[in-house]
């Protein structure tokens, strides 16, 4: 496959040797490496750029361009030939596609470097190229150039808010206005406030998870005093909206092994978003033993959720297209930490839900050994 040309100057054996190390070099790349001569025609390459561009024939002697037809970010083809020919510097392509024939394409990385004393007929000039398949990369890129726009999308809203309460609150204040008003743009802007306080903490666990540095910690969680104090934590929010919230839990609830912290946010995701989509109603938190743990059920009279959503839920940034879910501000953050941490604490999650008649989030919690925590 790779043929080197040999050097004048060694003595036979050495070159032998020399060439040999060579082809050994280039073959073991990683990348896909093509020399070609000044008419873009293929003098040598290594197993990686065959595999890349999904051949198993030769090509040397032929013109690139048979074998290299990459497409632009439009879909629009690419003239290759006369892309490598006019590259007077150095230069890297990180914005091609290349397009097979079973249909599926990847990103490609291409490097074009003309060569002088290269492998043109005369030894004058020539190319090589590097390539390389970026499509991860690529994917990750643009999940991390969502993510920035997501946040930043998320935090303006809030940020102006409080902006314009403060500033209003200024005002009413200068003017020796009355101090009611002055009340409520500070609570609205504290409002704004605590919901930047809990996205941060969504970014901030959703990170941890990511990185796999989340702690574990076995704990004895004692379920009947979790859940009597998680409902009693947002009656005052639920009752701003006019709902209920009622708690049902077995009598033979007994104490749970498993991380106190991750199951306390489990579930206040589930009720966070109970309370959020639910007009009218209640909200049920109930909890009984099951096999050998607890499983927790929060429902509600809400919205609820569509079947199609049903599935992405749990997806990252996932928000419903629905008007009643963009009313309300959310991130689509925390039902994908809830799915991370769940996965920690070995748990199950499952959703049943009815469009315009509420939906139930529960989760299965198994009891863990102490030696199941992570450090
Ligand atoms: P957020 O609430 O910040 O948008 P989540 O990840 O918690 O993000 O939820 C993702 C989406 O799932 C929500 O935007 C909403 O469309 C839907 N959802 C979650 N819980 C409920 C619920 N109890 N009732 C109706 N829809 C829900």
């Amino acid at each position: 496959m790779v043929t080197m040309p040999h050097s004048d100057t060694l003595p036979l054996q050495d070159a032998q040797l020399e060439h040999e190390r060579l082809t050994s070099l280039i073959n073991s790349m990683a990348d896909g490496v093509i020399a070609l001569d000044e008419r873009a025609q293929v003098v040598l390459y290594n197993a990686a750029a065959l595999n890349i561009l999904d051949l198993n024939s030769s090509m040397e002697g032929q013109s690139l361009g048979k074998f290299l037809s990459p497409i632009d970010e439009e879909n629009i083809a690419v003239d290759i030939v006369r892309l490598i020919q006019d590259t007077k510097l150095p230069t890297v392509n990180r914005e091609l596609r290349l397009k097979y024939a079973d249909g599926s394409i990847i990103n490609l990385y291409l490097s074009i470097a003309p060569v002088h004393l290269g492998y043109g007929k005369d030894g004058t000039l020539g190319f090589t190229l590097l390539l390389r398949d970026i499509t991860r990369e690529k994917s990750l890129e643009e999940e991390r150039d969502e993510f920035i726009s997501v946040v930043s999308h998320e935090l303006r809203t809030p940020i102006a808010i409080s902006e314009g309460n403060v500033s209003n609150a200024q005002l009413i204040a200068d003017r020796g206005g009355d101090p009611a008003l002055i009340k409520k743009a500070l609570k609205e802007t504290h409002n704004q406030i605590l919901f930047l306080a809990d996205m941060i903490n969504d970014l901030a666990t959703l990170s941890r998870a990511e990185r796999g540095t989340l702690k574990l910690e076995v704990e004895a969680i004692n379920v009947h005093d979790l859940v009597t104090e998680l409902a009693s934590n947002y009656r005052n929010d639920a009752a701003a909206k006019g709902l209920e919230i009622r708690t049902i839990l077995d009598p033979k609830l007994e104490i749970l092994s498993s991380s106190e912290l991750y199951v306390r946010e489990v579930l206040q995701n589930f009720i966070t978003n109970s309370v959020k989509y639910t007009d009218e109603g209640s909200i049920t938190i109930a909890a009984k033993p099951k096999d050998n743990g607890v499983l927790f059920e929060v429902s509600d009279t809400g919205i609820g959720i569509s079947k199609s959503d049903q599935e992405r839920v749990f997806d990252k940034f996932f928000r419903s297209e629905d008007y009643r879910t963009r009313q309300n501000n959310g991130t689509g953050l925390g039902l994908y930490v809830t799915m991370k941490l769940a996965r920690l604490i070995h748990a199950q999650l499952n959703l049943t839900s009815e469009l315009n008649k509420g939906s139930t989030f529960s989760i299965f919690i198994p009891n863990l050994e102490p030696e199941q925590a992570q450090n």
